[in-house]
């Protein structure tokens, strides 16, 4: 594979891109519930409007489901969509650790993605987004609420009244059952690692590992470990999902450049 061309292509568009992604980054996490449920109407409409908008790696977008206080949830499709492997890349499960969303964001919003078929959904949780909350508007810890292995837990980790109880974790999971990808990739923070805790597939993680730099670590959701996205798709899908926790301050240099392009190298693709 002629990985160097890419590479050095990926580096004149980054910074070009950086400031494009600046902004997708900036106004993606400043628009108001109110401009989002505006655009997020109709759904045939709202994707147009985004293909529309001079993003030229967005092959389509749609909206998946909504959140508790109505706001629309989007997943973008990059990449080319006969490649041999499809991929979906999940921010901001949790509302206040916003680093998957910039470098989700980043990649919808930069140069086209080849060589693989990329789903990436920024912003899993919206209204924790515009709360800067880890919970959902019910107070539920999402990642915690999908019904494998699920537990009635409280505080911190509340895992809702009963699994699958709020409509983000359920539109994640009918987008998922579809898609049936062969790669989830779900950003979290601050813990720094990826995570082979139980892992479905130490390559791939390993891969992730190299190419986001960042050491693989054995997370075990402070011993709390039910209920997780990560648990419930490893167990219905033949795929494998991995989550990767940055450190509690990426440098932009890093969420901006280094991360989009070391997610596309780990899953066999390129610029
Ligand atoms: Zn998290």
């Amino acid at each position: 594979m002629s990985r160097s061309r890419p590479m050095i292509a990926g580096l004149a568009l980054s910074s070009a891109a950086t400031l494009l992604a600046i902004h997708g980054a900036a106004s993606a996490g400043a628009t108001q519930p109110s401009t989002q449920q505006a655009q997020g109407g109709n759904v045939a409409s709202a994707g147009a409007a985004v293909v529309g908008e001079g993003r030229p790696a967005v092959v389509s977008a749609r909206i998946i489901g909504r959140s508790v206080k109505d706001n629309p949830i989007r997943a973008y499709e990059l990449g080319d969509p006969n490649a041999a492997v499809t991929v979906v890349a999940l921010g901001s499960m949790h509302g206040n650790e916003t680093g998957g969303q910039v470098v989700l964001g980043d990649l919808r919003d930069g140069n086209p993605v080849k060589g693989v078929h990329l789903w990436v959904i920024p912003r899993d949780n919206p209204d924790g987004v515009f709360r800067d909350q880890r919970h959902n508007a019910n107070g539920v810890d999402l990642n915690r609420n999908f019904p494998t292995n699920w537990k009635p837990l409280t505080g911190w980790y509340y895992s809702g009244p009963k699994p699958s109880s709020e409509p983000e974790t359920r539109a994640l999971k009918a987008f998922l059952n579809e898609i049936d990808p062969d790669y989830v990739v779900t950003f979290h923070s601050p813990l720094y690692g990826v995570d082979v805790y139980g892992a479905k597939d130490r390559p791939f993680a390993r891969r992730l590992a190299k190419e986001l730099q960042l050491p693989i670590k054995e997370f075990d959701c402070a011993g709390v470990c039910h209920g997780t996205l990560t648990q419930w798709f490893n167990a219905n899908h033949a795929g494998a999902c991995v989550t990767v926790e940055f450190s509690s301050s990426p440098t932009q240099r890093y969420l901006h450049v280094r991360a989009p392009r070391g997610l596309v190298r780990a899953i066999g693709g390129h610029f």
